[in-house]
């Protein structure tokens, strides 16, 4: 059979396919002409002038002067033409070295050699998604539940049916996709490039925007839930309340907001971190409407009002210039400035070149993926790395933290000529990447420069019946609140209670500091297993949809090992969580998130310390969820 990713043949006449080249990524377009090349020209093309000059996250061309670029379009045209005169043989397969030395092309230096079998299992030159375990003998009797049918929630069930578990999925929305269902705020999108952010055994040729909106992504999750079956086993707007280990039969039961009861062998906690709203309890009270902005009120209508919204991360970056128009007035409540990263094509739709390419050019669409994600890949890492050495540890905590700090001070301060009243509000006090880096266009500080809107750089001290007052004691009248104040990340399965072996609550066998092992398992939790749990959030780059697809992988390991020793049960060792968890902690205390120069993050807990991330590289975290050790559970038969 045909590798589904070598290029499907096209009758497209070389004019056609000249406009369709003209959308594309040249790193990539060059990579798919390699593998239609025949193989004496491949080196050719690898070792010619025409090639990428590094990468960068978000940088679709390699840093390439656009006469390189057009020059390359223009003998990438002639070898497709070439391959299509062909009859568009299938590629014949690259080798090890050659694949190296195509990684290092695309990214204009070298990819680390440890880095290569996590990138070419994203490539899938073989046409093999190694991700997926094929059916498992012994599955079909143990049921599974899974709590949640958000990107995770879908993913374990489309793994799990696959492997042929029964599945029960239990999802308290009205349908699927999580944080895509419920964020309709104006101006919601995704700030990881969606020919990355999304599942990697999916095809990618159909997103109309690299950065999509709210409704694109909503309709992703729901097609996919649709083709893969997932749907019919779903139980929509129903909460689970609880779930307990039932020792002697080896169950969970799991009870829902109807008072009914679901059991299986498997539960599976895909809840998410950031959908708990958080609405301060702020003393006072505003007699118009006010909302969170994952509730948003479509009903309420802003136009011509005056709105007040509090909150300037993620969200409110994206909402703010959203509703800048169509409102009256509006003010923003920054209690702390954020930093951002230059995103100049944050909002671009893709060209139909793009969805053409990666159905009919060899590969076009995992190259283009490999570039997003190397981007993003552990980049991120080193510049979240403190020096102990380095003095000026509440502005930046490393020389490259520092030459990021410049980087983006630039960026904010080059938008802001002849505002220095804005200049002053909006360049953080603390050091990059410390808080969540935003994706920036010049949408947020262009509607800052509006003349009816206004940044407060303060908190918010109490509500009075029409607006509010900072924390400075100004007063902001309004008609309208928005509250685009973020989640309660690190209350892990809030509000849900969850009973494991002797009756041992979660939550307090938590207390402040919730660990899974990689963020997956818990000891005394017999065949529970968390998705996007403690440990897992992402601040260095990547996809949550990996890291994900990293857990599920996990969990697919341990439930093959279940299921081939026909056991009842399985569970972590509680020494490997320990031993996990203190290395986390370790790791944790060297990264900027834990500085004690950021007064409000929400990546730490009540307690100040950091629970909810990844402080590992993506290469270290893929390669230790890859391959289950058998030797850290033990297996109850
Ligand atoms: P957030 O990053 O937690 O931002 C909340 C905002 O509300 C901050 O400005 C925060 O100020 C402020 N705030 C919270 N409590 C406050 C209080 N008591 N008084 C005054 N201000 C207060 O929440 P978010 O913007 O909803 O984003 C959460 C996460 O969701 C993001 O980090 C991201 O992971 C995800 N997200 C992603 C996207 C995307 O991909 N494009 C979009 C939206 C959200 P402080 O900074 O001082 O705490």
């Amino acid at each position: 059979m045909r590798n589904p990713h070598s290029g499907a043949p096209f009758g497209e006449t070389e004019r056609e396919v000249a406009a369709y080249l003209a959308d594309l990524s040249v790193p990539a377009l060059l990579l798919s002409c390699v593998h239609m090349a025949e193989p004496s020209a491949r080196s050719e093309l690898l070792r010619g002038k025409l090639r990428p000059a590094g990468a960068m996250l978000n940088e679709f061309q390699g840093f390439m002067p656009e006469e390189d670029q057009e020059a390359a379009r223009a003998l990438a045209l002639q070898l497709v033409l070439d391959w299509q005169r062909r009859g568009f043989p299938e590629p014949e397969p690259v080798d090890a070295a050659m694949l190296q030395e195509m990684m290092n092309f695309a990214v204009g230096g070298a990819v680390g050699p440890e880095y290569v079998p996590m990138m070419a299992e994203e490539l899938e030159l073989d046409g093999l998604d190694q991700r997926a375990t094929g059916l498992l003998p012994g599955a079909s009797g143990l049921p599974a539940i899974v709590i949640g049918c958000g990107m995770s929630g879908l993913l374990a069930a489309i793994r799990l049916k696959e492997a042929g578990f029964p599945i029960v999925v239990i999802e308290k929305n009205e349908g699927p996709g999580g944080t895509w269902w419920e964020n309709t705020y104006p101006g919601a999108r995704v700030d990881v490039a969606n020919h990355f952010y999304c599942y990697s055994f999916e095809p990618a040729d159909h997103w109309t925007e690299y950065f999509a909106r709210q409704p694109e992504l909503r309709a992703y999750f729901e097609q996919v839930m649709h083709k893969h079956g997932i749907d019919e086993h779903v139980r929509f707007g129903r909460e689970a309340l609880e779930a307990t280990w039932d020792e002697e039969a080896n169950r969970w039961r799991v009870r829902l907001d109807d008072g009914s009861e679901v059991e299986g062998a498997v539960l599976v906690s895909a809840v998410g971190q950031l959908n708990r709203p958080n609405v301060p309890d702020v003393p006072g009270h505003f007699d118009g409407p006010a909302f969170h902005t994952s509730r948003w009120r479509h009903d309420v209508d802003l136009a011509g009002k005056d709105v007040v919204m509090v909150g300037a991360g993620a969200t409110g970056f994206q909402a703010a210039p959203a509703i800048a128009d169509t409102v009256g007035s509006l003010t923003v409540i920054q209690r702390t400035a954020q930093w951002m990263f230059p995103n100049p094509g944050y909002h671009d739709a893709v060209g139909p070149g793009v969805g053409w390419a990666i159905r009919h050019l060899p590969f076009y669409g995992r190259w283009f993926r490999f570039l997003i994600f190397w981007g993003g890949c552990d980049a991120g890492i080193a510049a979240a790395e403190v020096d102990p050495a380095w003095e000026a540890q509440e502005r930046s905590v490393s020389e490259v933290n520092e030459i990021v700090r410049t980087m983006f001070t630039d960026w904010i301060v080059g938008q802001l000529e002849g505002r220095d009243d804005l200049v002053a509000k909006v360049v953080p006090d603390y050091p990059p990447t410390g808080k969540r880096t935003l994706q920036d266009n010049g949408s947020w500080l262009g509607a800052l420069k509006r003349d009816n809107v206004e940044l407060v750089r303060a908190g918010v001290a109490r509500l009075e019946a029409d607006g509010v007052v900072d924390t400075d004691g100004v007063h902001h009248r309004a008609d309208v609140l928005i509250w685009a104040t973020g989640f309660r990340p690190n209350d892990f399965l809030m509000p849900m209670r969850v009973t494991g072996r002797d009756g041992v609550d979660l939550h307090e066998f938590w207390g402040r500091r919730p660990r899974a092992h990689l963020g997956v398992t818990v000891p005394g939790f017999p065949n529970l297993f968390l998705l996007y749990g403690p440990g897992t959030n992402l601040a260095s780059g990547g996809s949550i949809i990996f890291a994900s697809e990293c857990e599920v992988r996990m969990m697919m390991g341990c439930l093959q090992i279940l299921a081939e020793a026909s056991g009842r049960s399985i569970e972590v060792r509680p020494e490997v969580v320990d031993e996990y968890d203190a290395r986390l902690r370790e790791e944790m205390g060297r990264k900027v998130w834990a500085s004690p120069h950021i007064r409000h993050n929400y990546y730490r807990n009540d307690a100040g310390e950091v629970v909810s991330l990844n402080p590992f590289r993506l290469v270290d975290y893929w390669g230790w969820t890859k391959d289950v050790s058998p030797a850290e559970y033990v297996v109850g038969t």
